[in-house]
């Protein structure tokens, strides 16, 4: 069997080479020529846990193939997945134009059945949009070549892409097409062989499925951050707030620890679509926009805790950041809430020193040299006023305390994740500021 992959972002490289590593043939297309000549000799441009070695592995065993030319890779495909970007438009909405210049160039070069599956994230009617333009360029050049859509959204979390997309909790596929769910149902078997559900519906409701799980996920993201501000106005401590709830089985421990905001690719863009989507359709999501508003607030926490600390004047001092990718085990920094307190402690004064252990790249491409990179964590604090905690990276959990002491000037760590115990921090005199709980000065 042989399909194609269009985008090889986090999506289409971790779909494309999970999907070789079960025997197919797969050939994945981007436009970006530097990625392909890279991802041809086996270099990977994001940072995902074990993808690099898998995607060697299948390049050697004539499996995996990378191309800037759809058309070449549509020979003999029996399906073809557009896994590519979807940011948002300026007013919120996504941004489907390279989806659809996808499905025109499908349109334009296809020669024999095939079914187009949408992966990436996209709203409610972009099925039926990918197939007018496939359908509009085969008019246009006077074929009749069947084909099928199907919209398959994609769950995978960075950092643990390849798990997830080997052992998925389900496949959601919206088709119409008995023909297209035989070819998906085909592809997506060695996946499911811990029995997890392929749950088969319509189309509308694949497309809005995507966005209410990651509407729900930020939703308890956002729900936990409000209640920790809470605790601290109160006296409560969101931790033992969150064992006490996280036992109920109807709740659950998952995606409750309260932070700095979230951030990433996906629930910022996602959380904003979908409330479009729903503004366009006349209905308000007002759950929704407080989700996004509370967490634009969460954002600004950690710097909001830093200022009061020194007495609203940062001019000149020395800030170090552990962490500047939006979670750990990955290098992602999209809508990362370390942008926004970089930005803040900036405009405030502050030099700004970071260490991070895999977005130290991707934060100079992004933000260049405003501020300065240490080449591990204990650099970033030497001579520091103070450290900020933006990722939880595990090397943070337990650092060397002793050295901590002797090479940051004041003993004061700003933690916007919660990673160290405050009895502790009290117990060995620190200043320790944290999410929800007892702020030890
Ligand atoms: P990405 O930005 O990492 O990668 C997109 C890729 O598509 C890029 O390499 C780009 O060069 C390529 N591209 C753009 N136009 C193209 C064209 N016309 N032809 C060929 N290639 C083209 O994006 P991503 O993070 O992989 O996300 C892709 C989609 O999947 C988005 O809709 C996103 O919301 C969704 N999604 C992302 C994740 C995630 O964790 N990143 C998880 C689930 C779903």
């Amino acid at each position: 069997m042989k399909i194609s992959i269009v985008g090889t972002g986090y999506v289409g490289l971790v779909s494309g080479t999970c999907f070789a590593e079960t025997g197919i043939t797969v050939t994945c297309v981007d436009v970006d020529k530097t990625k392909i000549a890279n991802l041809k000799k086996g270099i990977i441009p994001i940072f995902e846990p074990g993808l690099e070695s898998m995607v060697s592995k299948n390049i050697n065993s004539n499996r995996l193939f990378f191309t800037t030319n759809l058309q070449e890779s549509l020979s003999g495909s029996e399906a073809i997945f557009i896994a590519v970007g979807t940011p948002p438009d300026e007013d919120g909405s996504a941004d489907l134009q390279y989806v659809l210049s996808v499905a025109r160039e499908i349109g334009k070069h296809m020669t024999e059945y095939l079914v187009i599956v949408t992966k990436s994230t996209v709203p409610i009617g972009t099925a039926k949009k990918v197939k007018t333009a496939v359908q509009d360029e085969l008019n246009k050049r006077g074929v009749n070549i069947p084909f099928d859509v199907a919209s398959n959204p994609e769950f995978l979390k960075e950092g643990a892409a390849i798990d997830d997309f080997l052992r998925p909790d389900r496949i959601v596929i919206g088709t119409e097409s008995e023909k297209a769910k035989e070819v998906l149902e085909k592809l997506y078997k060695p996946f499911l062989l811990n029995n997890h559900p392929i749950v088969f519906m319509d189309i509308p409701s694949a497309e809005l499925t995507k966005y209410t799980a990651n509407a729900m996920l930020a939703t308890k993201i956002s729900f936990m951050n409000d209640i920790a501000n809470l605790c601290e106005i109160v006296g409560a401590d969101i931790t033992k707030v969150r064992q006490g709830i996280g036992s109920d089985s109807r709740i659950g421990y998952s995606f409750i620890y309260a932070g700095a905001g979230y951030g990433g690719s996906c629930f910022p863009k996602d959380v904003k679509a979908l409330i479009k989507t729903s503004d366009t359709n006349k209905h308000s999501l007002e759950i929704l926009k407080a989700v996004e508003d509370v967490n634009e607030r969460q954002k600004s926490v950690l710097f909001n805790k830093t200022m009061k600390h020194f007495n609203n004047n940062l001019e000149g001092k020395k800030i170090a950041l552990w962490g500047l990718s939006f979670k750990p085990n990955t290098d992602d920094m999209r809508e990362a809430p370390a942008l926004v307190i970089i930005d803040k402690l900036i405009k405030a004064g502050a030099d700004v020193i970071a260490f991070d252990p895999v977005a130290m790249n991707e934060s100079k491409r992004r933000i260049g040299k405003n501020i300065k990179y240490a080449q591990d964590q204990y650099e970033a604090i030497n001579g520091a006023d103070a450290l900020l905690i933006i990722t939880e990276w595990n090397e943070f959990r337990i650092p060397e305390w002793n050295k901590m002491e002797k090479l940051l000037n004041n003993k004061v760590i700003i933690d916007g994740r919660n990673i160290y115990d405050p009895n502790d921090m009290q117990k060995w005199g620190w200043t320790y500021y944290s999410i929800g709980r007892n702020n030890i000065e």
